[in-house]
């Protein structure tokens, strides 16, 4: 396919914030890049425009049937003062998979990698230095049919939209509080689970409301059949240093494929530290904490990268892990990923793009 990219630019630049009042995902900036689909032309029309609303007629099927798929990947830029993408093409074949499973149709990986890089090099002011901020990069397509009646679409629109955000940890690491749920379930197994759709996350919320109203910080989701095997954290995957050895769970086909998990995989390889991918129960984790095994809970994710677990809660029982303090493994895995994301290290994997 050679498909060409317009690129309208915008006749003004918005003010940028200061570094430290990013925040997260409430600033746009000044282009976007979209594309269309329609049955007859496949996808086409693709551009980089300025950033702003567009108008879509009130029935079209997005909004009733929640037929969409989206990404979530980072630009960062290094202290060297390149601005560069950390492994776009493993976020895009993810994406590729997930319009599988909504019956939307494919589209060409590199040319919207490319499209991607473009678009953040028109707008590489809007990627800080500041330590810790990063561009925050949304591809998402939706269903675009004026339809009321449940079928795949015929029309599409692929979108890509870029937010600076801040720092995800102001003062060091502050380990999160994990409420294991057994009432909810967030994905069926040969559901969407293993695919980054809207209706994962709006599946995802009474329950994680209940866990903040309780005090905690996320919901850690149990599989949807026995209740007993540990599958993600909110929007994370899960890791475990019991003993010395690192587990995770298997991807049992209802969480999603983490890039940041296969990340944290290749990196604890390249150490020599080998980690098992199986199912975990729920009482095989308090036994390892009764046994005083338990020695480190992270989880793995494009917005923290590391994110400690501090305190995991199931039904009566509270158990806080290393002392509620990030432990020595989270922290090598932090600085390492990081390191090669802001140039401090080498690209030894390749990812840095
Ligand atoms: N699980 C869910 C449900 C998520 O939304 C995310 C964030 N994309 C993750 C896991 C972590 O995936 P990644 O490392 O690719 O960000």
């Amino acid at each position: 396919m050679s498909m060409e990219l317009q690129i309208n630019l915008a006749p003004a630049r918005k003010e940028k914030p200061a570094a430290d009042k990013l925040g997260f995902g409430t600033i746009f900036t000044d282009h976007m890049f979209v594309m269309d689909y329609s049955v007859e032309q496949g996808w086409h029309n693709a551009q980089i425009m300025p950033y702003g609303p567009l108008l879509f007629d009130p029935s079209v099927m997005v909004f009733h049937y929640g037929q969409a798929v989206f990404e979530g990947m980072k630009a960062f830029r290094t202290k060297d003062d390149r601005v560069v993408l950390f492994r776009p093409e493993r976020y895009i074949r993810r994406m590729s998979y997930s319009i599988q499973k909504l019956c939307i149709p494919a589209f060409d990986e590199a040319f919207v990698v490319n499209a991607i890089k473009t678009l953040v090099d028109i707008e590489r002011d809007w990627v800080y230095g500041a330590e810790g901020t990063a561009l925050y990069i949304r591809p998402f397509i939706i269903a675009t049919d004026p339809y009321l009646g449940v079928r795949p679409s015929n029309t599409y629109k692929f979108m890509v939209i870029l937010s600076p955000v801040g720092a995800y940890y102001k003062e060091g690491f502050n380990p999160v509080k994990i409420y294991i749920t057994d009432e909810f379930t967030r994905a069926a197994k040969q559901g969407l689970g293993d695919v980054k759709t809207p209706a994962n996350y709006a599946a995802s919320l009474y329950a994680g409301e209940q866990a903040k109203k309780m005090g905690f910080t996320q919901v850690l989701w149990l599989d949807p059949i026995e209740k007993k095997y540990i599958e993600e954290v909110g929007t994370m995957n899960v890791f475990f240093k019991i003993g010395g050895k690192v587990v995770t769970p298997a991807l049992s086909g209802s969480i999603l494929s983490g890039v940041t998990r296969d990340s944290v995989l290749q990196v604890l390889n390249s150490w020599g530290i080998a980690v098992s991918e199986r199912a975990i129960s729920v009482d095989e984790i308090f036994a390892a904490y009764d046994e005083g095994r338990l020695e480190e809970v992270f989880g793995t994710g494009t917005a923290a990268v590391i994110s400690p677990v501090g305190l995991l809660r199931h039904g009566e029982r509270e158990v806080t892990i290393n002392g509620g303090v990030t432990g020595e493994l989270s922290a090598r895995l932090f600085d390492a990923i990081t390191g090669m994301q802001y140039g401090k290290c080498s690209d030894d994997f390749g990812w840095i793009a």
